[in-house]
This record gives C-alpha cells, structure tokens and sequence, in this order.
C-alpha cells in the first residue's frame, strides 16, 4: 500500500517541503486510509510532527523515521498546553530551519483552532501551507452509515461546537435560529452537555423523538455507535457510559443507516431497503 501511495505521491509532483516552513495538516478522523496524499507526502518529509490529543497513533507511524514527534494535547491529567504556547512553538521551530508539521485531527479549519495557528504564523512571518482532512461530522458520519446529506431528507446542515473556550454550555449561541436552521444539525465536543443541548433544542421547536446517532472512535477499529432519540439522549449516553470522543448528529438522516450501515454489513448487518420508506410515500402520493 504505501508503495501504491509514494508511486501516486511522486506522479503528482506534490510540494516540497521547505526548511522554514509549517504545513498545518489534517490527520482525518483517525482511520490511516483516510490521510490525504498531501498530508503522506508532508509527514514523510517533516523534521518535527507537533500533534495533537485526536491523531491516531497509527497515523504518525507514515512519518519519516528521523522526524520528532511532539504531542501537544492533554496528557496524564495535565492542563493542556495553552494555544498561545502551541503557537509559538511553532513559530519558534519554524525560525531554527525546521519543516514544521502541525498535524490535526479531522480537517484543521472544522473547530480546530488552525486558523488561528496560522494567523500567529502570518504575524510572525512564517510561511505555511494548509492541507485539509476529512472531517469527523462527515466522513466520521460516512463510517456509521449515515449520510450528513440526503435529498429526501435535507438540503442544509449545521455544524455546531457543544463547547465554548471556557468548557461551558454554549447558552450564548442563537440555539432558537440553530433549532430551526437546517433539518440535520451535527455537533462537535457536544457529549459533556449534551443534555442541556437537547433541552435547548426541543425548546427551541426540535421534536423529542427525533433520531439522534453519537458514533465514538469513528474511523477507527473500535468504532461504536449509539442511535438514540431527541429526547433521550442523555440518559442512554449516561447509562452505556459513552465516552468521548463522539460526534453526534441530529435528524432524519440517522434512519439511512439501517440501509447504509456498509461496516456493519461487513460483519452480517442485513441492510433494509428503502430505509425512508419512500416507496410507499411515492405510492400514497
Ligand atoms: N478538527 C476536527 C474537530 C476537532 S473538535 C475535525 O475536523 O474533525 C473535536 C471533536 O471532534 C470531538 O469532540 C468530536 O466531537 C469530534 N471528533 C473528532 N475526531 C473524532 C472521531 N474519530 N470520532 C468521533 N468524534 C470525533
């Protein structure tokens, strides 16, 4: 496979990796498949791999064997480095000649903070580069069978953080307008609160029985899902003790999964057809 990778890499003539520079990269959700050839090509050239706590172990084993793997995210319950001193690590790495790769989990500008590292790379005058990645509410989605988009079900979607900086419920956000925003709300960081998320959102006009599907590990080996409803979400997340990291989706969307579930069919899942039951709408219509 990383022969097929390298072959497609040096076919495209992907960018060299200049001394100096940071590339702020997306790792994906976690499975090593999902990495883009760009962000297999930045970590086989980088002298430094500054990472953090949603990259997959799995994913750091393609970079260059002589590169430094520095990890950034919370560790053995300490406080996580501040953002600041994220950044000017970075900055600071850049400045010794080093090719920098910032590697995030899932795409670096979907609630990663990676616009922000980059505007501290612009102010200190450091050249960068971005390399998207698959982010956890699509293609984390994609994995559990459910599709973030379906013609029958929704044209809009809103990608909401259950988290604001401080760790708080985010009480000051428009939950009246993300309630009625978009048939298919998908939230990130949400699982702590997710209690009083559904609160404000069944408030705000949501109905109670409303699917809601919360895929942990998504991508990964030990992937689990938990479909539940609106309405009650938060005890079954409490009472099967799931666990973060979880992306969670909320809509008619989850009810494809019965038909879509393609890793489940792996182990023998038989998929419904027509899981929306259109075909008996068609006909009533
Ligand atoms: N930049 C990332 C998101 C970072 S915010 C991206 O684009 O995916 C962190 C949140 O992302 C987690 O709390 C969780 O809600 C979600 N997340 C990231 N990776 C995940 C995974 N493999 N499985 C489930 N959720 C994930």
């Amino acid at each position: 496979m990383p022969e097929i990778a390298e072959d497609a890499a040096s076919r495209l003539a992907l960018p060299v990796f200049e001394p100096g520079w940071v590339w702020l990269v997306g790792a994906g959700p976690g499975d090593p498949g999902l990495l883009t050839l760009h962000a297999l090509n930045a970590l086989r050239q980088a002298d430094v791999v500054v990472y953090d706590a949603l990259v997959d172990e799995t994913v750091l084993e393609f970079a260059n064997p002589h590169a430094k793997l520095e990890y950034s995210g919370k560790r053995g319950g300490k406080p996580s480095p501040k953002q600041r001193d994220i950044s000017a690590k970075l900055v600071e790495l850049a400045r010794s000649g080093k090719r920098v790769l910032r590697l995030k989990g899932g795409d670096p500008f979907v609630f990663g903070r990676g616009g922000e590292e980059a505007l501290a790379l612009v102010d200190a005058g450091i050249p960068f580069r971005l390399v998207p990645g698959v982010t956890a509410g699509v293609g984390g989605l994609g994995y559990a069978g459910i599709p973030v988009t379906h013609r029958d079900v929704n044209h809009a979607v809103t990608f909401v953080t259950g988290h604001m900086a401080g760790g708080a419920v985010p009480e000051n956000l428009d939950w009246p307008s993300i309630a009625k925003g978009s048939p298919v709300i998908v939230l990130y960081m949400a699982l702590s609160h997710l209690g009083a998320i559904s609160a404000l959102l069944i408030e705000n006009g949501r109905r109670a029985d409303e699917p809601v599907a919360l895929v942990r590990n998504a991508t990964l080996k030990d992937q689990s899902v938990l479909e539940t409803t609106l309405g009650t979400a938060a005890v079954d997340v409490a009472r099967a003790d799931f666990k973060a990291p979880a992306i969670i989706v909320i809509g008619d969307v989850v009810k494809l999964r019965e038909g879509l579930d393609w890793l489940g069919a792996l182990e023998g899942r038989i998929l419904k057809r027509d899981p929306l039951d259109m075909r008996s709408k068609k006909d009533a219509g």
